[in-house]
């Protein structure tokens, strides 16, 4: 990696050049040499109206990641001018989010409410310079006369009202003088403008609502389009990105900046929201979701809100691999959940110990070893990390393994355990399966194996082979555990939604285990602890439902992928 060197500020830094710089980094490169501004400083402006998803993590790394590049600030903005929609409760779970990501917002968390003195200042602004206008038509009227893409607007009859009047109606609209509907306070830019959104915008409505932050100081409130550009302006954004939809809004977005005539304005840019196949992000089917009790809140692990994410078992630093992977593009498309589970394994593959648990288990009773008798063994971590050091793990007569693992009659190719062949137990001896007990229906119920004690891990046994090697958890020791093992929320085969807008549910997307058998050094394993399961992938204890005297473990992923990364 080559590095480069700017002035930033009029301090020289540097800053490590990657292979390829996204469209917005060589925006921001130019603005930077042509001068048009001499920082850099992004936000991320949620509307606390509900969880964040997948798609908000891109947006806040994103914003978070250029800031720390160009070595400027990040500014965390609740976008809370709409007194209607937001909640408290998503404030704080927000934040969270964000904090949890890694994305330092420092001391500079906002609230666009803040802002509505300055909004209604640059109201009064327009209206003096003859760029606002009070206006009487109902929404219906207004819609009627925008026109549309083929046909010109038409003006509103209130349009040419005088500065006087209009300041003189604004107040009183501030003053509650007039009920909800009764006028609005539009922008006088162009009726005939090839934008629909440059039509003499609505900027102010009445509204007789409570706000969470200002209560009942006012009954009118600013729209997106008008507070958006202000609340960026006010706290010195200088790249104010956002995604695709907003494209045709930039043109009013300048219109705002410039006739409110701020310093260094800032500039919007636009990027592809992410989308990810096969999982479900929309707020209106979450909440249904929830509602019909098929998933147990916004943080169910089957779900990509931030929170379900985090309760899974996926890492920050996952995460941020993955918002990478997919790049920043002008463009909308999807990214496969299997790259999101590629990212989660590398990230874990190294960092976390290898242990047993068996998931589906089976008895295996070693015939000619010491009953009651308990020997320790030790176990590397990960091998292919030795710095995770090893541990010890018991052994003994009776075992569980998985049901998998052994078959009265084999196919070819099977080399685990049936009767007459011989297998490892990992990090254990080698043992041969002599017989099965069956229930009356004929179902086994334990396997009779002997062992070799010639066999020891590790004891320079140089002797036969086996082709199979399998795990095991010592019966006697063992610590009973719930795992949740997940699949799609969606059914994959028929598509997302039924021809009546409904999800195809797939049945499948949550199994319970309620016995499965781990080693006892899972004893002191605590909420949001993650681990791999030998051969089974990747675990987190769950933080909602797990105790000490009942582990519970979701799923993170599997070990195995189909996702592969492109080469570079
Ligand atoms: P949703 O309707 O999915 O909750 P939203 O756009 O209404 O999304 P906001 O709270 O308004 O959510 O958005 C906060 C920020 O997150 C905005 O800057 C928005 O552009 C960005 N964002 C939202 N969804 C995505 C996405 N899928 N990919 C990238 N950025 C997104
Ligand atoms: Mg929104």
């Amino acid at each position: 990696m080559s590095e480069e060197t700017r002035t930033i500020d009029g301090r020289e830094v540097t800053t490590p050049e990657r292979k390829e710089r996204n469209f917005i980094e060589i925006e921001i490169d130019k603005d930077l040499a042509s001068g048009r501004y001499s920082h850099v400083q992004t936000r991320f402006p949620p509307e606390p109206n509900g969880y964040l998803h997948i798609g908000h993590a891109k947006s806040i790394l994103l914003n978070y990641g250029l800031a720390q590049e160009y070595h400027g600030k990040f500014n965390m903005r609740f976008d809370d001018t709409n007194p209607t929609k937001e909640k408290i409760e998503f404030v704080e779970s927000i934040k969270a989010d964000v904090e949890w990501l890694g994305a330092d917002f420092e001391d500079r968390l906002f609230f666009a409410s803040d802002y509505f003195d300055t909004m209604y200042e640059c109201a009064v602004k327009l209206i003096k310079k003859g760029k606002a206008f009070v206006c009487d038509l109902s929404a219906e009227e207004i819609r009627q006369y925008r026109g549309d893409f083929t046909t010109p607007g038409k003006e509103s009859p209130y349009r040419n009202r005088s500065i006087e009047e209009n300041l003189r109606l604004f107040e009183e609209m501030k003053e509650g003088k007039y009920p909800d509907g009764a006028k609005v306070l539009r922008a006088k830019i162009d009726m005939a403008s090839p934008n629909i959104n440059m039509r003499d915008p609505v900027i102010y409505r009445i509204a007789h609502e409570s706000h969470h932050n200002t209560g009942d100081k006012w009954c009118i409130y600013p729209m997106y389009d008008f507070a958006h550009p202000i609340e960026d302006a006010v706290e010195h954004i200088t790249h104010s990105i956002c995604t695709l939809e907003f494209e045709d809004h930039r043109p009013l977005y300048d219109w705002v900046v410039n006739e409110c005539e701020f310093e260094e304005p800032p500039r919007q840019i636009e990027f592809a929201k992410l989308y990810l196949t096969n999982v479900v992000t929309g707020k209106r089917y979450i909440k249904k979701l929830v509602e019909d009790g098929i998933v147990d809140g916004w943080d169910d692990p089957r779900l990509v809100s931030i929170a379900a994410l985090r309760r899974r078992g996926y890492t920050p630093e996952s995460i941020k691999m993955f918002v990478d992977l997919c790049g920043v593009a002008k463009a909308n498309s999807s990214v496969d959940y299997a790259q999101l589970e590629y990212c989660i394994r590398e990230d874990l593959k190294l960092k976390k110990a290898r242990m047993m648990a068996i998931l589906h288990p089976l008895k295996l009773i070693i015939d000619n070893y010491p009953e009651g008798q308990v020997e320790y063994l030790p176990m590397p971590n990960n091998l292919e990390n030795p710095d995770l050091g090893e541990r010890q793990i018991p052994f003994g007569r009776e075992l569980w393994i998985e049901q998998e693992d052994f078959m009265e009659v084999p196919p070819k190719k099977y080399f685990r355990l049936f009767p007459g062949n011989e297998v490892r137990l990992m990090g254990a001896y080698f043992v041969k399966c002599v017989s099965v007990d069956k229930d009356e229906a004929g179902n086994v119920t334990a396997v009779h194996c002997t062992y070799d004690p010639e066999t020891k891990n590790g004891s320079g046994f140089t002797g036969r082979k086996v082709k199979g090697t399998i795990h095991w958890v010592n019966a006697s020791t063992a610590i009973t555990a719930e795992c949740r093992l997940y699949e799609n929320i969606v059914d994959e085969e028929k598509g997302k939604l039924d021809e009546n807008g409904n999800l195809n549910l797939n049945p499948n997307s949550l199994t319970v285990l309620k016995e499965c058998y781990l080693e006892p050094n899972f004893s002191d394993a605590k909420a949001f602890d993650s681990y791999q399961f030998v051969r089974n992938g990747f675990f987190c204890v769950d933080y909602k439902d797990s105790t000490p005297e009942h582990l519970v473990f979701n799923r993170i992923v599997s070990l195995k992928s189909s996702f592969k990364l492109p080469k570079a």
